[in-house]
């Protein structure tokens, strides 16, 4: 399989059809199987939507408007790029996935989805790369911080330009590869993919949304798994609906903050119960019972 390094610089700004990234730039370096380098591309491009530079991107990646001026359009550029992909096995790797959906927004702008699937496979170099060194992936490492880490040479070729980063990234990728990680992370880039790519996961405000069953309301307490009874009503904030519930059973008062996260496979509902009182324990005997104070656990 072939590995496709890409990388995009863009152009972000107000359209008259909303906010745009225009590609302004495509590079991208193809390595054969042995991970050893086999072509490169490069291309500006000129920008159709959002004309003028905006002055961060120009500071940031070096391009100025004449660079763009003499550059090709961008159904010029992407088939130049298309046809260098070539139409066999691929698999595309960019740093964080910022890369390709940036180029599937510019190619649905210009109505030519289909050429997505140019692209095979899809495998995030960012998630690998930190894989690979044992990183946890909640953690972001830009790409240059990443180099230093794994001890890749970052030359004097400036950053943030397509052709450079898509060097540098391939330099990583080469350098840290493990089968596994790439295994693991590696997607078919089908219309599954980018459904799921581009969906925006979001919080239900309406506990009537019939995508809520009435059980999911339903809460067991943490102590002794029967159901408790709500004794509140409930408030709406920060995305969570917070009630309050007591255990009959171990005389436990909780406050409980369900949220109901809508994602690209479904319903995800989440109750976390915080303790808000000390239980009471029924006294027995003449042993007199000192209230536990119990935090917020
Ligand atoms: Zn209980």
């Amino acid at each position: 399989m072939k590995y496709i390094i890409m990388d995009l610089e863009w152009n972000g700004s107000g359209t008259d059809q909303g906010y745009f990234n225009e590609i302004i730039e495509i590079g991208a370096v193809a390595l054969d199987d042995n991970m050893t380098v086999s072509g490169e591309f490069q291309s500006f491009v000129s920008p159709k939507f959002t004309r003028k530079l905006r002055g961060r991107i120009k500071e940031l990646t070096h391009i100025s408007n004449d660079d763009l001026k003499k550059a090709p359009g961008f159904l010029t550029a992407f088939r130049q790029f298309r046809a260098w992909l070539g139409d066999g096995d691929n698999c595309m790797l960019s740093w964080g996935n910022s890369d390709i959906q940036v180029l599937y927004e510019n190619l649905k702008r210009y109505d030519m989805l289909d050429e997505i699937y140019a692209i095979r496979h899809y495998c995030d170099a960012q998630l690998m790369c930190q894989m690979a060194m044992d990183i946890p992936l909640t953690k972001q490492v830009g790409l240059s911080a990443f180099a230093e880490l794994a001890g890749v040479e970052i030359g004097d070729d400036p950053l943030h330009r397509a052709i450079t980063d898509s060097r540098l990234t391939a330099k990583c990728v080469t350098k840290v590869f493990r089968p596994a990680c790439f295994e693991a992370l590696v997607r078919k880039a089908d219309r599954e993919f980018y459904e799921r790519m581009n969906f925006k996961s979001y919080c239900l405000q309406d506990l009537g949304d019939e995508m809520i069953h009435p059980c999911d309301l339903m809460t067991v307490c943490p102590e002794c798994g029967h159901y408790m009874k709500r004794i509140s009503g409930y408030v709406y904030r920060n995305k969570k609906h917070y009630a309050t519930y007591r255990c009959k059973f171990c005389k436990i008062t909780y406050h409980v903050a369900h949220t109901f996260r809508v994602t690209y496979d479904g319903l995800e509902h989440k109750a976390v119960c915080n303790r808000v009182e000390p239980s009471v324990e029924p006294a027995s005997d003449n042993v007199k019972q000192i209230p536990q104070v119990v935090g917020d656990a």
